[in-house]
């Protein structure tokens, strides 16, 4: 027998769960289908010094636990899985998970973004052998070594400056000479004298996939053109995420050209269906927006629920009204 929910919440980070502690302190009993990566980014995150009511910081993976510990208080229920498949067709939409079919009123989904990456065989195949998208969760294996990150965005810059923490060498390959990143990331990180700087430049290769590790770098400058081999231990790529979409290409749901699930406000096209984080987020991808729009999702969800009920109460009451004595 399916499991019946009237309100069904796609993943468990920011969004997801502050979501959830609105959904059950409204009563709404919320499931939520927390994905393998329960958490969400934060849980790969160090410091996290821009979240309100933390003067002195947090820890990303310590806010997560302590949201998750909020939204268990007023009852929320969790499954540690993914959703396998879902049917937007027709209400109440169906979500099936590898053990379970949910069918649920209002959908919620929450479910964030993943790591870009090159596309090169070499990273594919060196992943987690000295490739990483991580600095967060992988530094510490690149204490006293030589590594280089691949990005000129907030991440890269913050994880750049995070690895000084541990490696001799920190190079940044760009592929511009200005970045993207934001002016205070810029500054603190050439102040650091541990980081050095790839501009105009690519990362092409990197080798030893026949070894399983990292050994050296190509790195192609993309005005000179010219390759050169550098000796490395560790490759960090920090190129921004993709939307958590798969699930949903082919279904009713509308997506952006770059796969983010398009919503006026937190609504989607699809009624009983809102999307919350970054997941439909591709400008401000914070921690902060995506918990605010994840409470919008369950407000939203709550007055719809609660309007249907009222409409069903007054078409009960009318039919009364018209059966004859
Ligand atoms: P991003 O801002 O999209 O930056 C991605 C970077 O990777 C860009 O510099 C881009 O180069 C480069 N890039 C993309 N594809 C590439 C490719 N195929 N080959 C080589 N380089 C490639 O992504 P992000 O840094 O992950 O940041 C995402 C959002 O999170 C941003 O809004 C950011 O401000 C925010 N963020 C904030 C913080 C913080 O405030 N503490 C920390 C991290 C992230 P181009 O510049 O040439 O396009």
């Amino acid at each position: 027998m399916p499991t019946r929910k009237k309100v069904t919440i796609l993943g468990s980070g920011s969004a997801g769960l502050t979501a959830a502690i609105y959904a059950a302190r409204s009563n709404l009993e919320p499931l939520v289908i927390q994905g393998l990566q329960a958490g969400g980014q934060l849980t790969i995150t160090t410091d996290v010094e821009n979240f309100p009511g933390f003067p002195d910081g947090i820890q990303g993976p310590e806010l997560m636990e302590e949201m998750h510990k909020q939204a268990e208080r007023f009852g929320t229920q969790f499954i540690y899985d993914n959703a396998e498949s879902v049917d937007l067709s027709k209400r109440p939409f169906s979500v099936r998970t590898s053990g379970e079919e949910i069918l649920t009123d209002t959908l919620l989904i929450c479910t964030g973004a993943s790591a870009k990456l090159l596309g090169l065989e070499s990273e594919n195949k060196l992943m987690g052998h000295g490739v990483s998208a991580c600095a967060t969760c992988d530094g510490f294996f690149f204490r006293d070594k030589v590594v280089f990150v691949v990005g000129g965005g907030d991440t890269a810059l913050e994880e750049a400056t995070f690895l000084t923490r541990f490696a001799t060498s920190v190079t940044v390959i760009h592929r511009r000479d200005s970045f993207r990143a934001s002016a205070i990331m810029v500054d603190r990180a050439k102040r650091n004298p541990k980081i050095h700087w790839l501009l105009d430049s690519a990362l092409e290769d990197i080798n030893d996939v026949s070894k399983g590790e990292v050994i050296s770098i190509l790195v192609r400058n993309l005005k000179t053109k010219k390759v050169e081999e550098l000796p490395a231990d560790g490759v960090f790529i920090a190129i921004g995420h993709k939307p958590n979409t798969e699930l949903f290409k082919g279904s009713e749901l509308e997506l952006t050209e770059s796969g983010y699930i398009v919503t006026h406000g937190v609504k989607t096209n699809i009624k009983g269906v809102f999307a919350a984080g970054d997941v439909q987020d591709e400008v401000y991808k914070q921690a902060i927006t995506a918990a605010g729009s994840g409470c919008m999702a369950a407000l939203e969800a709550q007055w719809l629920l609660e309007s249907e009920e009222a409409d069903q109460e007054k078409k009960k009451a009318e039919t009364l009204v018209q059966q004859p004595a």
